[in-house]
């Protein structure tokens, strides 16, 4: 496929892009404290401006320090931010890419710890999800404050240089708050009519226009949906889309969802690709602006035919670009297989920024299948100045990335696997219903390995004395960790299985399952379960459920297995078991379950007993990953992408 459409260039007013795929704006935290430009964030979007995309777009960024959403986020609510991002964007026209701002007030979808005060909003109504403070409802004047603040702010992006900017009129916040009838319960000029409910985005609209035109287009990210019970309607949008275009917008970038809305409003794995396109199509055949379609548009092919059916004239395409910035040079010279995909997993980007949001404390965001990411310069993968014998124990994905790593820094790399295969525990995690995408994610480790100067031995159990054999300079544990059944007192007989036991289908599963232990896995394996028609139970000791999982992945986890009548108890704990009742201590009262059950254990132990006989024989050995201690691939790929870089 020559992919025409999607590599043809497009002018809107005075700018042209050189292709359809744009990079929609996604919060990133690495903006400085006070809100300004860092190196990080110049190295990000220079990584994809190099890699070939039409158009970049700043995440949402603050026109008021009210209006911050999350920590770390880019500010443009003052003079002094404009000679930083000078650089930002000077440095993206030296890439040759074209670069965009997003323009935002968080209104109630923010935390009064972040901004030191109650959160705004049109009434004082809260947000649904995340963010569930009763704002403070906005005054006349004060919404007159906060056009001028859009104004003000975007004549600051049209003197930094950038290309267009975007006002933020979707995923709830403080713009859509006004359009959406379950936010928004005025009774003044600002409320009940739609006509009324969309002042606000269309007085934002006509205060941009009226201060950058004609140097710089206005893109208007609007819902289609909400998705929400009294929320925004696409039937809304497409009245209000021509409105928005006489005002002065001149881009429609269609999107979807609140916090707490379903579909989610990041749509990510598990969700239909390329969900919000018919939205996009409908309000296209309202007016005669370009249209940016968006939702899980994860390939060219995908990007081409939304192109080709005109359902679209620009495709959105974020964490694609996160996990791949070279996905558009790769589709221009046809190397599509190439792609790194991104699995929609969330966990490395859009979780740890909402955990910022959760905790007003910012872990910086990464992707899974690109730990590079947010590191672009500082941890780019560089050739060691001394060529080492590498010797890698275990090709699960922490292993798989070392030996990758390690090669591409000119090191003599062996890679022993003691299954006949690699990918390790990604291959179980591919078997949970909707996230057979990882399997997407393994053929393309595999692709590069076969690619690479690894050597591989498969069905290799390595001991001490073949350690010794392959005579390496380092060692590099990356052996995982087993699932162990566990004791229980008073059984038998009763059925005992292991997470993995039960995603691979190697167990002979009863009808009523108790899972042990509400981690991930545990969570998962329920659903999984549960998906096959199983009465389960999960318990877990703790006060939460999927501790070690992100704010997304929770809320639709456990969601779905709420509506799936699985039994979840916390601050609970197996005491007994027997024949046909199981006896628990829930908020320490005991409680039965009547029945035969099958038991599954989610606890993992790390697999590192090599680790004290290497050590002792003087050789360097690092660990990684579940072998140092029990986590999910992401820190496993991520420590083994850094301890390659030691080397
Ligand atoms: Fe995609 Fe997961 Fe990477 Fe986010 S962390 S960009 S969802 S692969």
């Amino acid at each position: 496929m020559d992919f025409e459409k999607l590599l043809s260039p497009i002018d809107i007013g005075r700018l042209t892009l050189k292709n359809r795929i744009v990079m929609p704006a996604m919060g990133t935290s690495y903006a400085a404290e006070d809100g300004g430009v860092t190196d990080q964030l110049i190295n990000y979007f220079t990584a994809r401006a190099r890699g070939g995309a039409g158009l970049l777009i700043v995440e949402a960024t603050a026109v008021h320090p009210l209006g911050l959403i999350f920590k770390g986020e880019c500010c443009m609510f003052d003079d002094t931010f404009i000679p930083g991002f000078k650089k930002l964007t000077q440095a993206v026209h030296d890439c040759g890419g074209k670069i965009a701002m997003q323009l935002a007030h968080g209104g109630r979808q923010t935390k009064s710890a972040l901004i030191g005060s109650r959160p705004l909003g049109p009434s004082a109504i809260p947000a649904p999800a995340l963010c569930t403070e009763i704002p403070k409802a906005l005054t006349i004047d004060e919404i007159h404050a906060i056009v001028k603040s859009f104004g003000e702010a975007a004549r600051r992006v049209r003197e930094a240089g950038f290309d267009a900017v975007e006002i933020h009129g979707a995923h709830g916040y403080l713009v859509n708050q006004f359009l959406s009838p379950n936010a928004n319960q005025r009774k003044d000029s600002y409320g009940v009519s739609l006509k009324n409910r969309a002042r606000l985005a269309l007085e934002i609209v006509s205060e941009i226009k009226n201060t950058v035109s004609p140097n710089i287009p206005v893109f208007f990210r609007l819902n289609g949906e909400d998705y929400l019970e009294g929320g925004f309607t696409l039937k809304e949008a497409v009245e209000i889309a021509p409105w928005l275009v006489q005002a002065g917008a001149d881009v429609l970038h269609v999107s979807a969802g609140v916090y707490g809305s379903y579909p989610p409003t990041i749509p990510l794995i598990g969700s239909d690709l390329a969900c919000f396109v018919p939205l996009a199509e409908a309000i296209k055949k309202v007016v005669a602006v370009p249209v940016i379609a968006s939702g899980r548009i994860k390939t060219p092919f995908l990007a081409e035919k939304i192109l080709e059916e005109k359902k679209a004239d620009l495709i959105s395409m974020g964490r694609v670009l996160m996990a791949d910035p070279d996905m558009p040079q790769k589709i221009k010279e046809g190397k599509t297989e190439e792609i790194r995909p991104c699995v929609g997993c969330g966990q490395a980007c859009i979780e740890r920024l909402l955990g910022g949001i959760k905790t007003v404390k910012n872990d910086p965001i990464s992707c899974l299948v690109n730990p590079v990411m947010g590191r672009e310069k500082a941890c780019a993968i560089y050739p060691s100045s001394q060529r080492k014998r590498v010797l890698i124990i275990g090709g699960g994905p922490g292993g798989i990335q070392a030996a990758l790593t390690a090669d591409k820094r000119g090191h003599d790399v062996i890679l022993c696997e003691k299954k006949n295969e690699l990918g390790g525990n990604l291959h179980v995690v591919a078997k949970i219903p909707g996230k057979e995408e990882f399997s997407e994610f393994l053929e393309y480790l595999f692709k590069e390995i076969r690619k690479s100067g690894v050597k591989v031995f498969l069905n290799r159990e390595v001991d001490l004395k073949s350690v010794k054999e392959f005579k390496p300079e380092v060692v590099i544990m990356a052996t995982g960790a087993d699932f162990q059944k566990i004791e229980i007192a008073g059984i038998y007989p009763i059925q005992l299985f292991t997470a993995t036991d039960v995603l691979t289908e190697k167990s002979d599963i009863l009808n009523h399952i108790l899972v042990i232990g509400a981690s991930q896995i545990g969570l998962e394996t329920a659903y999984y379960l549960s998906n096959k028609g199983k009465g389960v139970t999960v318990v877990e000791e703790g006060d939460h459920f999927g501790p070690d999982m992100g704010p997304i992945g929770r809320f639709d986890l456990i969601g779905t297995l709420i509506k799936r009548k699985v039994r979840l108890l916390k601050q609970a704990r197996l005491i007994r078991a027997y024949n046909s009742q199981i006896d628990l201590i829930v908020k320490d009262k005991e409680h039965n379950l009547k029945g035969d059950f099958s038991i599954i254990s989610t606890k993992q132990v790390s697999n590192n007993t090599l680790s004290e006989g290497i050590e002792n024989s003087g050789l360097t050995l690092y660990i990684v990953g579940d072998a140092l201690r029990p986590r999910k691939a992401l820190e496993a790929i991520e420590e083994g992408y850094y301890t390659a870089l030691k080397i």
